[in-house]
């Protein structure tokens, strides 16, 4: 970094004062985590200097035979990694790579039903604010009312009547299992294609701990950052079958020059979460985030669904009488980073709401143990009911239990 503080000092001093941010703060979006220096350091690399449109073997520039070794190994290992029989490893983002799999099955118009974006479901699942919503026509299923879990009787109701073309599983705030088996299983019967967008849960997935949609879902979807670990960016799994197409909706479809540097990250963190010390470390963010929610629940916390089977929790504070606007910001004065998300049948508008989304991956990587989340969970708590009190002194505890587990 000697190269950057001398020649730019204002981004410099940018990135150096986001590093402290990150360092002393406790980071609980559930969409985050910190990726290891390997896969940092591939990022800040020459690759990023080389174009290279097309696949490994076929591209349509010369120089490529490096970053096609670089690809390939990517390709190979996310195949390892999840079973899969086709992997593409370029889309830029999560939304990039729905994006693929929309315009492989889909022409603009065609019907999907996709889970409602206030009961858990992403942007790209139909949002009308989002390019999904604006081409495709969807249609969403939601969770039940009473148990807050995904009503499959419903979705099934759903798609014989509707006769989608795509089913889309997957979602961004749901604390539970999902039924990749069933959903498939309905989805035959109805004749229409099947993806699970798996970016949330995909180290779950990658460690046995989240029942697996490969064998059941035509496409699987992922970001690389969340759960995984790895760098900013999108992938997507398919059977043979969509192979040749998928790859072209990809690139020419909506892509130009694939970003190596970052494949090569990806390769670095899909060899990661092969090893050991990855699957002790998911293993591990179940443990902290159950603890997180009993420990929430003790102290009157209502909690979406009763509970959570994976890496996140989603707490309605309606009997806290606060809204989960407020509950963001007050964390953020202790130093605690969450995100503001709606409920199932919430009756707020989505710049308000009445839910709070915290996730364990990005702390457990930290460090954070069991005892370190009930700590922080009595922070939350005291926070949230002393409001009106001077939380100087918690901001300071807060940073005090970042202190411990150094960042990088
Ligand atoms: N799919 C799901 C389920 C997500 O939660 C997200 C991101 O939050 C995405 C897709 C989109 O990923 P990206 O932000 O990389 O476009």
């Amino acid at each position: 970094s000697k190269y950057l503080k001398d020649q730019d000092p204002e981004i410099f001093h940018l990135i150096e004062e986001e590093e402290q941010r990150q360092e002393y703060n406790i980071e609980l979006i559930a969409s985050e985590n910190f990726t290891s220096k390997a896969v940092m350091e591939a990022m800040g690399t020459a690759l990023t200097n080389k174009y290279a449109e097309g696949y490994p073997g076929k591209r349509y520039y010369g120089g490529c035979h490096v970053v096609d070794k670089v690809e390939t190994l990517a390709i190979e290992r996310m195949k390892e990694l999840f079973g899969a029989e086709h992997a593409n490893v370029q889309p830029h983002s999560g939304s990039q790579a729905n994006m693929a799999v929309y315009m492989t099955v889909l022409e603009p118009g065609d019907k999907v039903l996709g889970m409602d974006l206030s009961h858990g479901g992403h942007l790209t699942h139909g949002s009308p604010v989002n390019f999904s919503g604006k081409l495709y026509h969807f249609i969403s299923y939601g969770v039940d009312a009473e148990t807050e879990t995904i009503n499959y009787d419903q979705l099934r109701e759903l798609a014989l009547v509707e006769k989608p073309k795509l089913i889309v599983a997957g979602a961004s705030a749901y604390p539970r299992i999902i039924d990749f088996e069933r959903i498939g299983a309905i989805a035959k019967e109805a004749g229409a294609y099947f993806m699970v967008d798996m970016a949330h849960i995909a180290g779950l997935v990658a460690t046995g701990l989240h029942p697996d949609p490969v064998p059941y879902a035509d496409f699987v979807t992922t970001t690389t950052h969340k759960t995984l670990r790895g760098p900013r960016g999108g992938a997507v799994l398919c059977k043979a079958e969509f192979a040749k197409a998928l790859d072209k909706s990809v690139f020419p479809g909506m892509q130009g020059g694939p970003l190596e540097h970052v494949i090569a990250a990806k390769a670095v963190c899909f060899q990661e979460a092969m090893g050991e010390e990855y699957k002790d470390y998911m293993h591990q963010v179940i443990a902290n985030t159950k603890v997180l929610a009993e420990e929430l629940q003790k102290r009157g916390y209502r909690l979406v669904s009763g509970g959570t089977d994976n890496h996140l929790i989603l707490v309605d504070l309606n009997n806290k009488d606060i809204t989960g606007k407020d509950a963001e910001k007050l964390l953020d004065s202790i130093g605690i980073t969450t995100n503001k998300n709606t409920i199932p049948y919430e009756t707020r508008s989505p710049f308000v709401t009445s839910g709070l989304r915290m996730g364990c991956a990005a702390m457990t990587t930290r460090g954070f143990r069991e005892d370190d989340i009930r700590l922080m969970a009595e922070f939350i708590d005291y926070a949230i009911t002393h409001r009106e009190d001077d939380l100087t002194f918690l901001r300071e505890k807060v940073a005090e239990l970042c202190k411990k587990y150094p960042l990088y």
